[in-house]
């Protein structure tokens, strides 16, 4: 999408510290950390939130889970584990309108989320 603030990080028009990609996949760092490490994992495609997630894109989203665990392993948060999000629409906390998985480690994590 024109206006989307993440499309333009895949199609490069907004700088970001990506630490992955591939065609359909990027991975960058959080503008504004919640904790230690702070990464977004998103499909390069605009899909709006988790709700507009088809039939068909359940091998994207398969890659999406897969490649979140990786990254954070490498990221060497396995040990001390880490906390995987997708907030989605208004009550679930969702600020940017094109789907993204946090991942957040490197400290503590509280739970239930406030
Ligand atoms: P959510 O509240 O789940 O929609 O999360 C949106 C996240 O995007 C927040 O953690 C923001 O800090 C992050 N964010 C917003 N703009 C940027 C940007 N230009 N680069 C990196 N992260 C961003
Ligand atoms: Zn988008």
């Amino acid at each position: 999408m024109d206006d989307c603030i993440f499309c333009k990080i895949a199609r490069g028009e907004i700088p970001a510290r990506i630490l992955f990609e591939d065609e359909a996949l990027l991975c960058f760092a959080d503008l504004n950390p919640a904790a230690p490490t702070h990464h977004l994992l998103i499909p390069k495609r605009h899909i709006a939130s988790l709700f507009e997630l088809g039939a068909d894109d359940a091998p994207l989203a398969g890659r999406l889970l897969q490649k979140a665990g990786e990254l954070a392993r490498e990221l060497g948060l396995a040990e001390e584990g880490a906390r995987f999000v997708i907030n989605a629409g208004r009550d679930g906390g969702q600020t940017v309108g094109h789907l993204h998985l946090h991942i957040l480690g490197g400290r503590r994590l509280l739970w239930p989320p406030g």
